[in-house]
């Protein structure tokens, strides 16, 4: 059946940046200094209700740190920049004159085409499943932090913090910041990797007066290095966890349970433009060139996408790829040291916090690994790939399209997921109805 359809207008803009976060930002920011292009056209679109990403979620301008505030308030008086918040890319193809994107929001879906684009869309927490994960108390490290940052209540409330990484110790400050009794953080990495990581961050010492702050505020938390959550355990909702505890096995009571194993790039926009992502580890990053463009002429890419590194290797990427893609390649050229300075960080951070081998075998066979479409830990262990994995079980088939169990399967059974397909989340029809390239259904 051939149906024409209505739509609305599309909207052309010379640079269109996905996710306001700090890559985000600092990209359009970076992006709007281009003096000689003084009616560039700059929109920002994020599925958050402001701006600020993961790390400054409630809004750049709520935040302690002094770059999001500034980077906020010089974007917000510019007449040349656009801000689209409770928007999200569901749809993007690239041609040679540029890209077509497709935009949901509540009120409805609208069309793009942007000569260039800047994907900063971030990344997302890796949970690896064990017994208990799924019980109603037991959340994503950051996952609990976003929640908490959005008034969700955890005052008075015990928790354990869990996982790997300093994101941990970032998650506990700001719970206690709202009054939750942090009992425990657990570490899986070792004493002698994170010694030799806090040695190392005498490379980076604006991490050291970080380090030094976070351990202030946590002085009287139990830390525990060489420690991981076995099983979550509880009736109705999440009433204590055995973990094992730098060699033994404790049970310790808690409302909740924070646990998320470091983070891995978000590269679905990406991939299913058709970028290309470097495989070469478990979770795929989207490969860019020294300008971060992507394999895709006039797409660049920037932030956590690219590669886990932290906020301020984001806002060096960011600010590169919105010089580049305006065309000040003089000014993107001079701020290469500060990008590799950052990188050797986040490269330290691979090394030190790498993920245990153990923490692949805490699944036993009625564990839940993919929980939208409730399938097993047994039911994948025949498997031979992902594709089959899909095709035997639904495994990664339900509304999160993979994002969780797909990465997960990654790291348990060492299997490449899919390539992204498109619509890249959940959509409403009518907005694909809406889309120019498939106006024929
Ligand atoms: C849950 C979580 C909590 C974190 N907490 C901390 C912390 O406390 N301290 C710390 O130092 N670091 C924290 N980090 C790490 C931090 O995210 C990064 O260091 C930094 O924010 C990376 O910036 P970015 O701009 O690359 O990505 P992000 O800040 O993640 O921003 C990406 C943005 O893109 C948007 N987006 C993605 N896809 C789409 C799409 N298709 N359409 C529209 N919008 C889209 C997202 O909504 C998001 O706002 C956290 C990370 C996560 C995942």
């Amino acid at each position: 059946m051939n149906v024409k359809l209505h739509r609305k207008e599309k909207i052309h803009t010379d640079l269109l940046i996905v996710g306001a976060g700090p890559a985000g930002l600092a990209a359009a920011l970076a992006a709007a200094s281009a003096a000689e292009k003084p009616g560039l056209q700059i929109d920002i679109v994020d599925d958050n209700i402001s701006s600020g990403g993961q790390i400054w979620r409630g809004g750049a301008h709520e935040q302690k740190d002094a770059r999001a505030r500034d980077c906020w308030n010089s974007l917000i008086n510019l007449s040349n920049v656009r801000f689209h918040f409770q928007s999200k890319v569901v749809h993007s193809r690239s041609s040679p004159t540029g890209s077509t994107v497709l935009l949901e929001n509540r009120n409805g879906a609208q069309d793009f085409h942007a000569k260039k684009m800047i994907l900063a869309t971030g990344a997302r927490e890796l949970f690896l499943p064990f017994p208990g994960w799924t019980l109603p108390g037991v959340s994503g490290a950051g996952g609990l932090q976003a929640l908490a940052k959005n008034a969700y209540p955890v005052q008075g409330k015990r928790i354990v913090v869990a996982g790997t990484g300093p994101l941990l110790m970032a998650v506990a400050a700001s719970l206690i910041e709202r009054g939750a009794v942090v009992t425990h953080i657990l570490e899986q990495s070792t004493h002698l990797n994170l010694a030799q990581f806090a040695l190392s961050l005498l490379a980076t010492p604006s991490k050291i007066s970080q380090g030094i702050k976070l351990g202030l505020t946590l002085r009287k938390i139990h830390y525990h290095a060489n420690s991981y959550v076995l099983s979550a355990h509880g009736t109705q909702k999440l009433q204590h966890i055995r973990a094992h505890i730098n060699g033994r096995v404790q049970e310790i009571a808690c409302d909740f349970l924070a646990c998320g194993y470091h983070l891995i790039p978000n590269t679905e926009l990406a991939a299913g433009m058709g970028c290309a992502l470097d495989e070469s580890s478990n979770h795929p990053r989207v490969e860019v060139n020294q300008w971060q463009e992507t394999s895709l002429e006039h797409v660049y890419c920037a932030g956590e996408g690219t590669g886990v590194g932290g906020v301020d290797l984001a806002l060096v990427e960011g600010e590169i790829a919105g010089l580049a893609a305006t065309g000040q390649i003089k000014q993107a050229q001079a701020l290469f040291n500060r990008r590799s300075h950052w990188k050797k960080f986040s490269a330290r951070l691979e090394k030190y916090f790498h993920l245990r081998s153990e923490l692949r075998h805490l699944s036993q066979a009625d564990t839940l690994v993919c929980r939208c479409e409730d399938v097993r830990y047994d039911q994948l262990q025949d498997q031979s790939d992902w594709r089959s994995a899909k095709l035997h079980t639904r495994c990664g088939m339900g509304a999160c399209q993979g994002r969780i169990c797909g990465a997960a399967c990654s790291h348990l059974f060492a299997w490449t997921k899919d390539a992204a397909r498109l619509p890249f989340s959940a959509t409403r029809i009518a907005s694909l109805l809406e889309d120019t390239h498939t106006d024929s259904v």
